[in-house]
């Protein structure tokens, strides 16, 4: 071993667990539901942190498609999609989302990352310039780190500078401007009219990454962009199929010709295997639930009223939220990793977001109601959170 490397790793270490940054993983051993098991311990913890919005991952009739599908058909697809990896079930997946959002075309990815990361700089070349939010989700500010295109950052949801960061973008050959449909660590929505405006002002191509708005935003969960009536205007919509789906895999929804670039030249698409059939089977199932079940939306969106008013009566802060993700926002890392330590003694997961996922001094509790919770689970969750409030000062 490399004394060196292994040197750098421990200094590295050593210095997160001293600013409270280190994030020791917690291992479940039941499906994600409302209620988890955690590895070493019986007891069933109130869930407060998956993005299983509307329940679906524990949901029997995708395990059952996924059951199916693995014996119909077999483990894995075999090799890359370009090659002989391109499954039924992978076309008849891209072909539902494709209608459901009534685009023309779909590419099914490994995972919303890659989509971002592989599609970005796809799509871009060097005498382009990127346009996009500085709360923008990683797989984002990775896609446009592999991009040869210049890039900008505009104010978060100012539209002022993003008008700005338009006008002074106009020598470039294309513009693409890049939001967050629902932005994943405050749960505010990037005004996407104000948006499509400016980009037609300024001639500028949009795409907007809804991993949190698919399933949440929209008539039946079909986005931010169907929320705000611009669907026609967005020129590339990202969903993600691991949460409100339930399953795992992301999506590049757009034009024809769009899709068919992107299998020409996506690098994860070409380079990497597809999902196997009981990711497909299970994605396909889920997207039918959401078409079908609008119920499981409205029960979110219930369900969220209750949460987030059960915490303001409490006195907690819980930032700008106007969608499921509910921070309770706390600020200092040590107290923040403290509360969800005495929370779990409770009984609740309420997960820590701490730096770099959001800023430093930012840290706080992100909880996420479901559809798959009860107001039982709300009570309990809200009167432990009471007591911890309290003894941590919060409230
Ligand atoms: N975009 C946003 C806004 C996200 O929050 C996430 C998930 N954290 C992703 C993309 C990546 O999605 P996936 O988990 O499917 O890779």
């Amino acid at each position: 071993m490399n004394n060196t490397l292994q040197d750098f790793l421990k200094g590295q270490l050593d210095t997160l667990h001293a600013e409270h940054l280190y994030k020791p993983l917690t291992t479940v051993t039941s499906a994600v539901g409302a209620r988890v098991k955690i590895a070493g311990n019986d007891r069933e913890l109130i869930n407060l942190s998956s993005n299983n919005y509307l329940g679906l991952a524990g949901d029997p009739r995708l395990r059952q498609a996924a059951s199916e599908a693995a014996l119909a058909i077999g483990a894995g697809g075999g090799a890359v999609r370009p090659i002989i990896g391109n499954l039924q079930l992978h076309d008849d997946l891209e072909k539902l989302i494709a209608s459901f959002k009534h685009v023309e075309d779909v590419l099914v990815f490994q995972s919303g990352f890659t989509a971002n990361a592989g599609t970005i700089p796809t799509i871009t070349d060097a005498d382009d310039a990127i346009i996009t939010d500085s709360l923008n989700h990683a797989s984002i500010i990775d896609g446009c780190r592999l991009s040869k295109a210049k890039r900008a950052i505009y104010q978060h949801c100012d539209m002022d500078s993003l008008e700005e960061a338009l006008k002074a973008a106009m020598g470039a050959k294309k513009r693409l401007v890049i939001t967050d449909g629902v932005f994943s660590m405050d749960g505010d929505v990037a005004p996407l009219d104000q948006i499509c405006a400016l980009a037609e002002r300024y001639d500028a191509a949009v795409m907007v990454d809804d991993a949190h708005g698919s399933g949440v935003m929209g008539a039946n969960g079909r986005g931010t962009a169907y929320h705000f009536g611009v669907h026609q205007k967005i020129d590339i919509q990202l969903g993600t199929l691991s949460k409100a789906v339930g399953v795992v895999g992301g999506y590049i929804a757009g034009s024809s010709a769009l899709i068919d670039f992107l299998k020409q030249r996506a690098r994860p698409f070409l380079f990497s295997t597809g999902c196997p059939p009981a990711v497909a089977a299970a994605c396909i199932k889920g997207i039918e639930l959401m078409r079908d079940e609008p119920e499981l939306s409205a029960r979110l969106w219930a369900n969220t009223k209750y949460w987030q008013e059960g915490l303001q009566k409490l006195g907690f802060d819980t930032g700008v939220t106007q969608t499921p993700i509910t921070p309770v926002m706390i600020g200092d890392e040590a107290k923040t990793q403290e509360a969800q330590r005495l929370l779990r003694d409770e009984g609740i997961l309420a997960l820590a977001i701490v730096f770099p996922t959001v800023g430093r001094g930012k840290a706080r509790l992100r909880t996420m109601p479901t559809a798959a919770h009860t107001q039982a689970d709300f009570d309990e969750a809200l009167a432990a959170f009471e007591r911890v409030g309290k003894k941590l000062g919060l409230i």
